[in-house]
């Protein structure tokens, strides 16, 4: 296996990107090594830039639930293209796409489009504030919500710390709007929630940007009850788990309905897309009906719309959900007598296509804990023995690995033994 283009590419991104990636975690950091430049995708499979072939279960961290490059989503994003690629005024893809994802998701009315998550959430937030008339903002600690600068805020582990900037350039000032309290909390939660006036408590029903921290039902059914009964709204973040878990996302799965629902990923089958929504009283805010000002020169662009449009078309038609669980439901049972040899702590955590290798010794937390130094350096080498063996897995033990309808039975077995072969070695 050569990587020389990969190597030369890198030299050269270094010098006019810095660190030579478009976002951080490509970077390789956390495992060590240059990262793999990508030349092209087919299906479950990667092909850097030195020719190798790697089965791929990052998906574009989370887009790609058809796989790579699915005929008919390009045929769909090449025919959008020779219309035209944006207007900068309304098109019918559109309303087509609104319409899905209003019918889909519980309780929501509106949506409106923008064109990443991040923005979906800014744009949730400052609607949430417009609404309540509150500033306060809770987060919870090992949630992910894009790096607009009021939620880039570290874990205060323990209660209801005051927020702090978990990057530089994020001015105190921008962050003391924002608390962060631990996940699977009931009386952190009922007791922030009854000390101060919060606007909104926006939370990853299936937090999977720290591990996969599956939460207690009773947990967010308290957050749906508390935030009720104090005037705030509860936000749900779905950018990975909307349309990847349920039509209805992770709403749909736990039976709770939020007052706002973000989106992203999947929604834009691999173009930029976010959105977020809610009831029409809540959406009524935004400008130009209401107060609240949001805007964006490629706002739900017939491209992006087409992309999103023909992949919940194919998951719809392929009982594309149904088939995802099944494909997870194979994985653990092929991965759970590897996971039971395996020399150190190794877990397997799901749900639906969501799967995260969990290296703590006890196996599935439910809140976000870091991983002792030798737990890291295993993950390292366990990284780099797989992508010898062919398999990409996401560069760094916070990951979850993302299932897609191009997965089959013997691309997990093919998993599955190059893991137990990784882990003899
Ligand atoms: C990826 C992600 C975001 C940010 O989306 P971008 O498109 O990367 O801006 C926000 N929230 C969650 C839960 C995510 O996983």
């Amino acid at each position: 296996m050569t990587a020389s283009r990969s190597a030369d590419l890198y030299q050269r991104a270094c010098r006019v990107i810095p660190g030579g990636v478009s976002s951080p975690v490509r970077a390789f950091r956390a495992v060590g090594g240059t990262p793999l430049f990508i030349d092209r995708g087919e299906g479950p499979y990667l092909f850097d830039a030195d020719g190798n072939r790697y089965l791929d279960f990052v998906g574009s961290w989370g887009p790609l639930i058809l796989g790579h490059a699915h005929p008919q989503v390009v045929r769909a994003v090449t025919e959008a293209c020779r219309k035209g690629m944006t207007f900068g005024a309304p098109c019918a893809g559109e309303v087509e796409l609104a319409g899905r994802i209003v019918r889909s998701y519980p309780g929501l009315e509106q949506v409106r489009f923008v064109s990443s998550g991040t923005e979906a959430v800014m744009s949730a937030i400052r609607v949430a504030r417009a609404e309540t008339g509150r500033s306060l903002i809770v987060k919870f600690s090992g949630c992910y919500h894009g790096h607009a600068d009021h939620l880039l805020v570290a874990a205060g582990s323990g209660l209801a710390t005051f927020g702090r900037p978990s990057s530089a350039g994020v001015p105190e000032a921008f962050v003391s709007a924002t608390r962060v309290l631990p996940l699977d909390d009931e009386a952190a939660a009922r007791e922030l929630l009854a000390r101060e006036e919060v606007a909104a408590v926006i939370i990853e029903p299936v937090p999977a940007n720290h591990g996969l921290l599956l939460q207690r039902q009773a947990f967010l059914q308290t957050l749906r009850e508390e935030t009720r009964r104090r005037g705030a709204l509860l936000i749900f973040d779905e950018v990975i788990s909307g349309f990847r878990l349920a039509p209805g996302g992770a709403a749909e799965r736990l039976g709770i309905v939020p007052d706002m629902a973000t989106f992203g990923k999947v929604i834009g089958g691999g173009m930029p897309v976010g959105a977020f929504g809610g009831s029409r009283q809540i959406m009524s805010r935004l400008a130009p009906d209401g107060d609240a000002y949001q805007a964006g020169t490629l706002s739900g662009n017939p491209v992006a719309m087409a992309a999103g449009i023909t992949t919940l078309d194919i998951l719809e038609r392929e009982d594309g959900w149904h088939r995802l669980d099944s494909l997870g439901a194979s994985l653990e049972r092929l991965l759970q007598p590897v996971l039971a040899r395996a020399p150190f702590p190794l877990h397997l955590v799901r749900v639906g296509s969501l799967a995260w290798l969990s290296l703590h010794a006890e196996g599935a937390p439910r809140v976000a804990a870091a991983l002792p130094q030798e737990a890291n350096a295993r993950f390292a080498k366990l990284f780099h023995a797989m992508l010898e063996r062919g398999i990409y897995l996401p560069p760094s033990p916070y990951e979850v690995c993302f299932l897609s309808l191009a997965h089959r039975e013997e691309h997990l077995e093919e998993l599955a033994s190059a893991l137990a072969s990784a882990l003899a070695s």
